[in-house]
């Protein structure tokens, strides 16, 4: 409809007469540049804990349309299959990405973003995810849509980019970023300018080598106390210990330990947002004739959470990072100048090491993996009279009969583990991989109203699952740390310390607004394509928030 001049007069008057709230801008209709950001293991938890105290990208993207506590809704609540669910709407049950790894029907071990049939072990691709993903949406719909991925971890970068990416781009130790045929494009328009990035930074690092953990700020430093996780005492100070000597010697860019602390560090997550803003500089993304879309998923919360636990001085000085990261990101995205639409999720939640979360609960516990795996087969070899061990690897909330077991002896190996697991005072619940898959969950049930073994269904996949899953006690720790640098904390489990994930909607102009209702991070690729002008071209698990106005009638 053309207005006249004079209407258009009228209408701005009524619109400036109207309160502040109406004048909130709704979000743009098929914005240039969609930025869809991760923040590994960003637990609702942990927002919320910090949220008061975020100064700079953090504190923008919260004061949109926030949705504290969003959900992951499926079982199994580990990097590769939430990072698959963020930005094609489906559950790891549709998108095929069960886990970081699972066993094939041959009991080999097959991590999630390897790819079949390659001969290179080297190879990184999205070939075991079985959809697509907004970025794909668009670029059919769209010619000249771009999209790009970033990440400290190629899984992370590759389920959200999709099949065809213009450029899907993670970090190698000792190399910097790189990317892989089998992911997208390796042509050199998109590998010389990591290899430039790369080439400089290094030769910054070789010229003076860089403080990894900066010192920390008062407020941090209040949160240093020794613990002891597992056999192993820390300090709790930062720089932690398992960081002294990472740069020392004249070849420390070579050496392990510096490239491990690397990524434990602060530093990674400015090193993404660094890789980032250069490529949304040298792409010129949301200056196409499209919608580019720009996936960055920042790892430094979920290495510093594994090492170090999230209760402690170093999170909050990781806290302190990835907002100022986030902030010059979204600096970048902005000189832009074009209308922009921002999404920020995780790909799971998390909880801290069992010991200092014990000192908040007075319940969390600490579980020998190992040893409790070992337990359980040695038992199942002597009661069943077998001379193998009947499970694939030593993870003891994810059981994989071995193939070796005929038919017969399966079905004793799993009726005899059920029975035996269900005897051990550390697990909650036992369920076999029928039993899940015969599971229902009725239309429009709230992610907050499933039930354990509702979780696990959004999570299975016939090809893919492991035979029987058992469910620890709530905040269980895995694995006995003894050295400095081992694992004292993590996440995978169906409870919602794992599931809960904050799920945050900014663009210039949004107000304010803290949404109770439980989203799902399903919901967003649904949101986001509405938000671009597309219908999703595949069936998706979830459903377009209203942000005022974007959704189909
Ligand atoms: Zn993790």
């Amino acid at each position: 409809m053309q207005r006249s001049p004079m209407k258009k007069l009228i209408l701005a008057a009524m619109l400036a007469a109207l309160p502040a709230a109406a004048q909130a801008g709704p979000p743009p209709a098929r914005p240039k540049l969609i930025v869809a950001i991760s923040v590994d293991q960003f637990s609702a938890e942990l927002f919320a804990r910090y949220r008061p105290t975020y100064r700079k990208g953090l504190r923008t993207l919260w004061r949109g349309i926030a949705y504290p506590v969003g959900y992951q809704s499926h079982g199994g609540t580990e990097t590769c299959p939430g990072h698959s669910v963020i930005l094609t709407g489906r559950y790891p049950a549709g998108t095929g990405i069960v886990a970081n790894a699972w066993y094939d029907a041959a009991g080999n071990d097959t991590y999630c973003v390897s790819v079949p049939g390659q001969s290179d072990p080297k190879a990184r691709g999205p070939q075991n995810m079985r959809v697509t993903t907004l970025g794909d949406w668009i670029k059919t719909a769209e010619p000249g849509a771009r999209t790009f991925a970033v990440s400290a971890k190629d899984r992370a970068a590759i389920t959200m980019a999709g099949k065809h990416a213009d450029g899907v781009y993670w970090w190698e130790d000792g190399t910097g970023f790189t990317t892989s045929p089998s992911a997208g494009p390796a042509t050199p328009a998109v590998t010389g300018p990591a290899g430039a990035f790369n080439a400089a930074l290094f030769a910054q690092w070789r010229a003076a080598p860089p403080t990894l953990w900066p010192r920390p700020s008062k407020r941090c430093a209040a949160l240093q106390k020794p613990y002891v996780f597992g056999e192993m005492p820390i300090t709790g100070r930062v720089p932690p210990e398992m960081a002294a000597g990472a740069t020392d010697g004249a070849d420390f860019l070579q050496s392990r330990h510096f490239q491990d602390i690397v990524r434990v560090s602060p530093t990674m997550d400015g090193l993404t947002a660094d890789f980032a803003i250069d490529l949304i500089r040298r792409e010129r993304l949301g200056h196409g004739p499209a919608t580019d879309v720009l996936a960055v998923s920042f790892s430094g919360t979920d290495y510093v959470g594994h090492r170090l636990g999230n209760g402690g001085a170093e999170m909050c000085v990781q806290q302190e990072a990835v907002d100022r990261a986030i902030g010059r990101l979204l600096k970048a995205v902005r000189a832009q100048r074009v209308p922009v639409m921002v999404m920020l999720t995780a790909d799971h939640g998390g909880t801290d090491a069992a010991e200092r979360q014990h000192d908040h609960d007075g319940q969390a516990a600490r579980v020998d993996r190992t040893a409790f795996a070992k337990r359980l087969d040695a038992d199942l070899r002597q009661q069943l009279g077998i001379d193998f061990d009947p499970f694939l690897g030593n993870d003891p909330e994810q059981l994989y009969i071995d193939p070796r077991a005929d038919k017969a002896l399966e079905a004793r190996i799993r009726a005899a583990a059920i029975a035996w697991l269900r005897q051990q005072p550390e697990v909650r619940e036992v369920h076999d991989s029928g039993e899940i898959a015969a599971t229902v969950i009725a239309p429009g049930t709230p992610p907050d109203r499933l039930t354990n073994l509702q979780r696990l269904k959004l999570s299975y996949d016939s090809e893919r699952s492991p035979d029987i899953v058992a469910v620890f006690a709530e905040r269980s720790s895995f694995g006995i740390p003894r050295k400095t640098g081992d694992y004292v904390a993590g996440h995978g489990s169906v409870w919602n310390h794992d599931r809960q994930v904050p799920i945050l909607f900014w663009w210039p102009g949004v107000k304010r607004q803290d949404r109770a209702a439980p989203a799902q991070v399903v919901d967003i690729a649904p949101t986001l394509a509405a938000i671009a002008g597309i219908a999703p071209p595949v069936p998706v698990d979830g459903q377009c928030l209203d942000l005022g106005g974007n959704c189909p009638k």
